[in-house]
């Protein structure tokens, strides 16, 4: 009998892209409340525990400014407070963002160094105070780390990175990018020494896209007094003299009601509970794909185990293989959406997020369905990965 595939999309889409990710219910039924004036007393007072609730997520007890933006709007508030042009930051290559939040410091008339990496190994942090000792003049002002590479699958481990600055007594701020680690695994910034870190809504957070933040540290906040950058919209003095200690425009309601929502769940489960998820879904998709590999299959695109990222894992299709076949036929037959290769990674590499709100029957959906279009596909590879992924997650305690 001829199999017919239907275009009409029926039962949940499995939404497995590393950001946005899923949105719980309660969280949409939390941003489709009536909005209300952002000044009202009620406002307020939500709006006040929101901002002391993402403190504890980020962990910190200093300063935290909100954006209505998506994440390039905080990754260029992080650039233009602190820094003046001309200046210059030393960014850590990890792949496609590292390079992106490269480029547009570049287009601000910041002077880019690059501590260059191999994308599958991750940046070698034992090199790093050398290079910071050989800056005698103390050119570089800011040291810039993306600690999750969401375009490799690969994490960099922040407190290295500022022990290396530290070993080499250099001054330079310490910047992270935790957009799509934030509320995945662990990130401090006080206890790290982390100056600036820019996250957003639409990953961690499992809220829709469109509001991001800067965690601020004290030592920032003075340098940000002596930067030379124009800037207005993303301006933190002009900030500091609102209300919301934020948002020179109006303030995004709607995310908030969702915030709050957010920040009620991640507490809920509790932080740790929620990393240790986080870590089970990934090892289950890491026994997936090295299952898979046999017979010059798949393979991970990751080559580091000490820097597997919990939050998604890049996948490098066999060679001679188009990634992108596989997930339109994940897409049109089982309703499966997974991330694509970005930059020179594309068509070559395809990507399971395994962040926000997620449990194993959904891993295991998408893993099936990924191991049903490889067959499909025709693409080398061993049988196996679903089963491997179960075995793992039933082994797993659950605390
Ligand atoms: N940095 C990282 C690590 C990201 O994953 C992304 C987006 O996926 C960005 C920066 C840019 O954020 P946005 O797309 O929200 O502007």
């Amino acid at each position: 009998m001829e199999c017919i595939v239907t275009k009409i999309a029926r039962g949940r889409l499995f939404f497995a892209n590393p950001g946005p990710t899923n949105i719980p219910d309660s969280i949409l039924r939390a941003v489709s409340q009536s909005t209300v004036d952002f000044m009202s007393g009620s406002f307020l007072e939500m709006y006040d525990k929101c901002m002391d609730g993402l403190k504890r997520i980020l962990k910190t007890e200093q300063h935290v400014f909100f954006y209505t933006a998506s994440g390039h709007g905080a990754w260029e508030a992080s650039l233009v407070n602190v820094l003046s042009p001309g200046d210059t930051i030393l960014l850590i290559e990890t792949g496609y963002f590292s390079l992106g939040w490269g480029q547009m410091a570049e287009a601000l008339g910041i002077k880019v160094e690059t501590f260059a990496a191999d994308w599958r190994q991750g940046a070698d942090i034992s090199k790093l105070q050398a290079v910071l000792e050989a800056d005698t003049e103390h050119k570089i002002k800011a040291v810039g780390a993306v600690h999750n590479e969401t375009a490799t699958g690969l994490s960099l481990p922040i407190a290295e990175v500022r022990a290396a600055l530290d070993a080499a007594k250099h001054p330079a701020l310490l910047m992270a990018d935790t957009i799509s680690s934030l509320g995945c695994f662990d990130f401090q910034m006080d206890a790290w020494g982390v100056d600036v870190c820019v996250g957003g809504s639409q990953k961690g957070l499992m809220l829709p896209t469109g509001m991001s933040f800067t965690g601020v540290s004290n030592k920032a906040l003075a340098v940000h007094k002596t930067s030379t950058m124009p800037k207005h919209y993303l301006d933190w003095s002009a900030m500091m003299n609102r209300r919301h200690k934020s948002f020179i425009g109006t303030v995004p309601v709607s995310l908030f009601f969702g915030l709050a929502e957010s920040l009620r769940l991640l507490e809920e489960e509790g932080l740790d509970n929620v990393f240790a998820r986080h870590h089970r879904l990934g090892e289950a998709v890491r026994c997936a794909v090295r299952a898979w590999s046999g017979n010059n299959g798949p393979q991970l695109f990751c080559t580091n185990p000490g820097r597997y990222s919990d939050s998604v894992t890049a996948i490098l299709a066999p060679e001679g293989c188009n990634a992108d076949e596989l997930r339109k036929i994940c897409m049109e037959r089982f309703n499966v959406s997974l991330g694509g290769g970005l930059g020179p990674l594309g068509g070559k590499v395809f990507r399971i997020g395994h962040m926000g709100d997620l449990n194993e029957p959904m891993i295991l959906g998408t893993l099936a369905s990924v191991e049903m279009a490889l067959q499909i596909a025709g693409f080398p590879h061993a049988k196996g990965g679903v089963d491997a992924a179960m075995a793992s997650l039933a082994a797993s305690s659950v605390g």
